[in-house]
Order: C-alpha cells, then sequence, then structure tokens
C-alpha cells in the first residue's frame, strides 16, 4: 500500500491528514454525474436501470460490498449533493452488525457526507448547483413538535429521519447514507461548508464535531474552568480540540499511556492515565465539567468523583451496558449526571461556522471505499488517528 502524506496549508492550524489511497481518477475541475449508468443492480425496483453506486452490508455478518441504489427525484426544497467525502463513524459498525437490533437490510451506512450540489428544486433558498454542502445525522423529522420548533430536531417527538437505517417517506423501505454517490435531502437538513478547510477532514465534523460541540457550549463551557475528556478517540479527540479552543483548562483521560504526547498535541494542557488511581486521586472534586466519549465498559464512580460541587459529567459514549452509579456520589456534592446526542441543525451550522473561523477539522486517514471493512477492523483495535474518511471518488 502506498503511504502518502498530503499537506493541506488551508488546514494548517489544527488536523493531520494522511491519505493512503493515491488518488488517480480526481479531477477536480469536473463533477462526474449524480447518476451515473453503471449497471448496478437496483435495490429498490426494476423500472430505474439507473443504480447509484453505493455499499451496502447485506447481513449482520456480512462485509461490506457494491450495490446501486435509487434516490429519489429531486423535489422543490430538495438538494442533490454529489457526495465527496464520508467519515466512518463507529454507529455505522454497530448498525451494519445489527448491534443494536433494528437494521434493514441492505443497509447503507454514513452520516458524516461532505459534497457538492448538483441540483436544487425550484423552492430552494438556501443553495445552488456547485455550493459545497454537509448531511449529518438526520435527513428530516417532523418539524411542528416542541422539540422541533425550538431547533432540537435531534430530539423529534416523533423521531427525526435519520440519514440512513430509517423510514423513508419518499420511497419506501429504508433511508440510505453517504457510502454512496450521492444523496437528496430538503434544504432544512442541508449545511453549509466552508471551501476554507480541508474538505476530507470537515466530513467528521457532521457527527463527532457536533456531538462534542453542542453539549461543550449547552454546560458553557470556557474560560476559567477545569474541563475533562474521557477517551481520545473520534469523539474524544474533537472535545480536546474545542474545549482548547473555548478557553478551557482541558485534562484528557485515557487508559492508553501511549496516546499522552498526542492529546498534548491535539490541545490538551494535561493527561490522566486513568488505570492510575494516585493520578486520578489528584484531581478529586476538582472539575467543573466531564464530556465522557467512552463506549467500552467503564467505570463511572471514577469520574464523577472527580467534579467538584454543582459539576456535571455528560455522556456522549454508548456503552451497551447500564451503568452503575452509586448515589453518594452523586448526592454528595450535588453532582449532576447528563446525556446528549448529536445537535440541532442550527447549532450544526454554528459549529461548522465556528471551525471555518477558527481552523478546525478533523484528524482524518483518508481511504478508498473498498479500504472500509480493513478500516472496520482498524476502528475495533482503536488504531486510527482519528477517524477514517472515504474518498467517493475511489466508488
Ligand atoms: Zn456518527
Ligand atoms: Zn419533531
Amino acid at each position: 500500500m502506498t503511504m502518502q502524506i498530503e499537506n493541506h496549508p488551508r488546514s494548517k492550524k489544527a488536523g493531520r491528514v494522511k491519505v493512503i489511497q493515491p488518488r488517480t481518477n480526481r479531477d477536480s475541475g469536473s463533477l462526474t454525474s449524480a447518476h451515473p449508468s453503471l449497471g448496478y443492480t437496483n435495490g429498490r425496483d426494476n423500472h430505474d436501470s439507473r443504480g447509484i453506486k453505493a455499499y451496502a452490508a447485506q447481513s449482520a455478518t456480512a462485509a461490506l460490498g457494491p450495490f446501486g441504489i435509487q434516490r429519489r427525484d429531486v423535489g422543490v426544497h430538495d438538494v442533490q449533493i454529489e457526495i465527496l467525502y464520508c467519515g466512518v463513524c463507529h454507529s455505522d459498525l454497530h448498525q451494519i452488525r445489527n448491534e443494536w437490533n433494528m437494521t434493514v437490510y441492505p443497509c447503507v451506512p454514513g452520516h458524516e457526507i461532505v459534497g457538492r450540489v448538483t441540483g436544487v428544486g425550484r423552492e430552494v433558498k438556501k443553495f445552488k448547483e456547485g455550493d459545497l454542502a454537509g448531511v449529518g445525522c438526520m435527513v428530516d423529522s417532523c418539524r411542528t413538535c416542541s422539540s422541533c420548533q425550538a431547533g432540537f430536531e435531534q430530539y423529534c417527538e416523533h423521531d427525526p429521519v435519520q440519514t440512513y437505517n430509517s423510514k423513508d417517506t419518499h420511497l419506501g423501505g429504508v433511508t440510505y447514507g453517504g457510502y454512496s454517490k450521492s444523496i437528496v435531502v430538503d434544504e432544512a437538513f442541508v449545511l453549509h461548508v466552508s471551501d476554507k478547510l480541508n474538505l476530507a477532514a470537515v466530513a467528521p465534523l457532521l457527527c463527532a464535531g457536533i456531538t462534542t460541540y453542542s453539549p461543550l457550549r449547552r454546560w458553557k463551557v470556557g474560560k476559567g474552568q477545569k474541563v475533562g475528556i474521557v477517551g481520545l478517540g473520534g469523539l474524544g479527540h474533537m472535545a480536546v480540540k474545542f474545549a482548547r479552543s473555548f478557553g478551557a483548562h482541558v485534562v484528557l483521560f485515557t487508559t492508553s499511556p501511549e496516546k499522552g504526547a498526542d492529546a498534548i498535541r491535539l490541545g490538551a494542557h494535561e493527561v490522566v492515565v486513568s488505570k492510575d488511581q494516585g493520578e486520578m486521586n489528584k484531581h478529586l472534586n476538582s472539575f467543573d465539567f466531564i464530556l465522557d466519549a467512552v463506549s467500552a465498559e467503564h467505570d463511572i464512580n471514577a469520574y464523577l468523583n472527580l467534579l467538584k460541587l454543582d459539576g456535571t459529567l455528560t455522556l456522549v459514549g454508548l456503552p451497551q451496558k447500564p451503568l452503575g452509579i452509586a448515589a453518594f456520589n452523586l448526592i454528595g456534592r450535588r453532582r449532576q449526571f447528563a446525556g446528549s446526542m448529536i445537535g440541532g441543525i442550527a447549532e450544526t451550522q454554528e459549529m461548522l461556522d465556528y471551525c471555518a473561523a477558527h481552523g478546525i477539522v478533523s484528524d482524518v486517514e483518508v481511504i478508498s471505499m473498498e479500504q472500509v471493512n480493513e478500516a472496520y477492523e482498524r476502528m475495533l483495535k482503536g488504531q486510527v488517528k482519528y477517524r477514517f474518511v472515504i474518498d467517493m471518488a475511489s466508488l
């Protein structure tokens, strides 16, 4: 495998981009058709022979492979996007392996989408052909419930329509995600993406970025505060960057001492190896806020004890088993234990604009579509710094 490191002058401030796939067929000047005639089998019906190239899992035990899908015609409020990059989120792996027991097959994952607008409906106001655009974890919601009205579409009382594996109200079946050549989304759920940042490194902002930005904002993390980030993965590395950028004193907790130097490079002021009880004890009752980005089983009480009076620990990871919380660890110092899930559309746009203004992107390793199964295996072993992003020119 050819290893090639690219320098991206426009994202100098933050983010390290490693490319492991020589880009032989990228012609940045011309866009390929959003509906290439590729002879792929069509996943939904037989009367559209123009399958749009995608990668899908056909069962919980199958590897991802080529699959042809259909996208709806561009409606009056729709934006059609040629997908340039799609991030690989850990939840993609949970979903394709049916670890949440709700996957409908075939499943086309991907909810960290960056691309270019190739068509818009006649009522579309926010976008025009040629614009850069992003799509995150949601493609629609009821828009009328109190959560939606307040701009918290992610907490829609009728559940938002997720980018993949949600009921597709237009075509039937389920929605198909970003591991594909193109997507059609209502403009209300499409984000503006700045051309100032490296596009591959922007893709993970659509999930990992907003998942960490939103709680750090909600709990008003900033100057004069001591903030802990638990876990240095796709989520954690973004949390470190944001918390540092917001002016907090940032402490990164990890079980892997070898991640220390990287955590400091990403913006942490201190690194604590959480297995070292002596180190942990030095921080008892001292944190204003802790963001826990770990999905593996771990002792939550060890972190609750680090919060000072009225401190909050917010969970963004998804441990499979229920967490055992000792009551005294909460009531003793009026501590709060909370959760947070992605962010609303307006806040996601705010986050993308903040990143453009401050030169913040994800640290990514760009892969080709056919490397995705191998990437999942490496992700499971924690061998990614810190997000895989698929170059859709390779599909
Ligand atoms: Zn995600
Ligand atoms: Zn709603």
